[in-house]
């Protein structure tokens, strides 16, 4: 009988709920997880081929970071001519950049804008995280499970949800008894945030406490910034945009957009450098380093990283880039003790290098205070620190991220042994070429690690990979394969030219985000640090001889229960 109010499962056989669950599975030649930058371009790439796919999203939006990182200041640190998609010279000549550096705002249009343009939204679905997958041998398939109980199926899964994507937890203790508002970097409300009239505690003083440093001291009643470790902030020297540039790059986008894939600047050499390529510290005489440096300052941008060739790597080099910039601090702030409190104490560059326009500037401000004495709770009213307690009525928390692995360790993914991609990385991350892990066959992931990543041109470097991914499964739909993954030994030597490439640098003893620090005390460096053009020799290298180092199987092939659809990646 049916009861009024009862619920729907109550009234009905179990059996219809099961006929129905079994109907609502979707099947799909793609699931993409994540509808950032990469996310986006993936989901198009994927289309454009024939495929079934679409992009799961957990946020409300698309735009990925730059849709959940919108606290006051945020931008890009890489040129807005480059800081964009190159697959489209269309996009490319239609899209005007306002400033040097875009802002977040400017930057989440650009991503909207785009969506638009290749009619995408119908292949992104919005408030849909993916909750579960599960590799299932027999199918050749992931099925899978989303945080709204859709359930879909997937002969591929591209993870494209980029390296800094979940915040690191806010560990510091007492957080919930503090009375006033709390707001995190990377989870920035949408609403606009009233901070004029209030004290307001900035916590962190990577880029993105720096950057919102900048702008609420030019808002808050008084500002705390509360300071565990001194950074290397040089300026980014932002300004409207360089007409003279953008109108180059629109005459010649392909051969811009290919210099883009083939950039040595993000390994480090500095080539194409507008203070000319550099040498070995050592081989200028002191008045020509300063001037070179000089130089660089004024230019602004992630140049600072390669004014001479060997700063990364050689300590007598870093430093007279290190005290260079240390001179420019204690020039700009005028209290002598301060100046010192805000000069950095280990390598420059050995932590990614912070650009910011006007942060050392803020502390002359009357409103502005440095706060260097450890935090060791928050209270009702503030921040108890190891010398005083602090009023504010606003935190604004900017702690960094759980880098690499927060996204994906979310996941229940599985493989026909249980194991989660993640479970053999307890000594860092282990993949083939940042974009496959052995025993998971069929997952790829976009601008993994090892993997250039965050050490290159994020736009490019996720088209490059989605390209790459859309041809081997072109590859494997026209020879009859089923499944890809790497093979073990193949996977062991990639992981361990990304740890030799990383070990002369000075970077890999610092306190990165992208430094691994194993329990035994091993250090792993995540990232492909080898350049660009190097990372692109190896994975083409591969990809020429056959996908060599990858381990292609046929869906009827022994130990493989088999199924008969020889035509992977290709929709009915
Ligand atoms: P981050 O560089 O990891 O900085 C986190 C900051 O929070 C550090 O100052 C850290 O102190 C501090 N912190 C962490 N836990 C703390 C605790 N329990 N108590 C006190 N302080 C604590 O994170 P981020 O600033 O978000 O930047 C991360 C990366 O995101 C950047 O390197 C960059 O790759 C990217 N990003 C890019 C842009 C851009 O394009 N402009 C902007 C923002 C971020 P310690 O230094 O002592 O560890």
């Amino acid at each position: 009988m049916h009861c009024p109010g009862a619920p729907v499962r109550a009234i009905l056989p179990a059996s219809y709920f099961w006929i129905r669950d079994m109907h609502s599975v979707e099947d799909f030649d793609v699931v993409v997880v994540g509808a950032g930058l990469g996310g986006i371009y993936a989901v198009h790439k994927f289309t454009q081929e024939g495929l079934k796919a679409v992009a799961l999203e957990k946020a409300d939006s698309v735009g990925g970071v730059w849709n959940y990182n919108r606290y006051p200041g945020a931008r890009v640190d890489v040129d807005s001519t480059d800081y964009c998609y190159s697959f489209s010279p269309e996009l490319y000549r239609e899209w005007r950049w306002t400033e040097r550096y875009a802002a977040q705002k400017e930057l989440l249009e650009y991503l909207n804008y785009t969506v638009d343009k290749f009619d995408l939204r119908s292949r992104i679905r919005l408030k849909t995280g993916l909750a579960k997958a599960d590799w299932r041998p027999d199918e050749q398939r992931y099925h899978l499970e989303t945080t709204t109980g859709d359930r879909l199926t997937a002969r591929f899964l591209v993870m494209a949800m980029g390296n800094l994507s979940e915040p690191r937890d806010a560990t510091i203790p007492g957080i919930s008894d503090f009375k006033g508002t709390v707001l995190r970097s990377s989870r920035w409300p949408k609403h606009p945030v009233w901070l004029r009239d209030k004290r307001v505690a900035v916590v962190g003083t990577g880029s993105t406490g720096v950057q919102t440093t900048t702008v609420v001291s030019q808002q808050a009643k008084h500002l705390s910034v509360f300071q565990r470790t001194a950074h290397w902030v040089v300026p980014a020297q932002n300004g409207p945009l360089d007409e003279r540039r953008y109108q180059a790059y629109c005459e010649n986008t392909g051969l811009i957009m290919a210099g883009f894939k083939n950039s040595k600047l993000f390994g480090g050499d500095g080539a194409g450098s507008p203070i000319g390529a550099p040498k070995p510290a050592a081989q200028y005489e002191p008045a020509e380093q300063q001037q070179r440096l000089e130089r660089q300052w004024n230019i602004g941008g992630q140049r600072f990283h390669v004014v001479f060739a060997d700063q990364t790597t050689n300590k007598a080099a870093n430093d007279v880039v290190s005290n260079f910039v240390r001179d420019k601090i204690r020039g700009i702030v005028k209290d002598p003790v301060l100046a010192e409190k805000l000069c950095p104490t280990f390598p420059i560059g050995t932590r990614r290098l912070i650009q910011a326009d006007g942060y050392f500037e803020c502390f002359n401000q009357d409103n502005v205070s440095l706060v260097d004495s450890p935090i060791q709770h928050m209270t009702e009213t503030g921040i108890q620190t190891e010398d005083g307690h602090h009023e504010v009525d606003v935190i604004i928390l900017a702690l960094g991220f759980k880098a690499f692995t927060g996204g994906i360790n979310l996941i229940d993914i599985r493989n026909e042994k249980g194991e989660h991609p993640t479970t053999h990385w307890t000594k860092g991350p282990r993949t083939l070429f940042g974009l496959m892990t052995a025993g998971f066959p069929n997952m790829f992931t976009l601008t993994g690690p090892g993997s250039p990543a965050v050490l290159a041109n994020l736009f490019t470097q996720n088209e490059y990979h989605a390209d790459w991914v859309a041809d081997c499964i072109r590859y494997m739909a026209e020879r009859g394969y089923a499944s890809i993954e790497p093979e073990l030994e193949a996977q062991d030597r990639w992981t361990a030219r990304v740890g030799e490439v990383a070990m002369r640098l000075l970077r890999l003893q610092g306190n990165d985000y992208m430094v691994q620090r194993n329990a035994d005390g091993t250090r792993t460096f995540i990232p492909w640090a080898g350049g660009v053009d190097a990372y692109a020799e190896a994975l083409e290298g591969s990809t020429a001889k056959g996908y060599e180092g990858f381990r292609l199987r046929k869906a009827s092939e022994p130990g493989r229960a088999g199924g008969t659809d020889a035509k992977a990646g290709v929709s009915a």
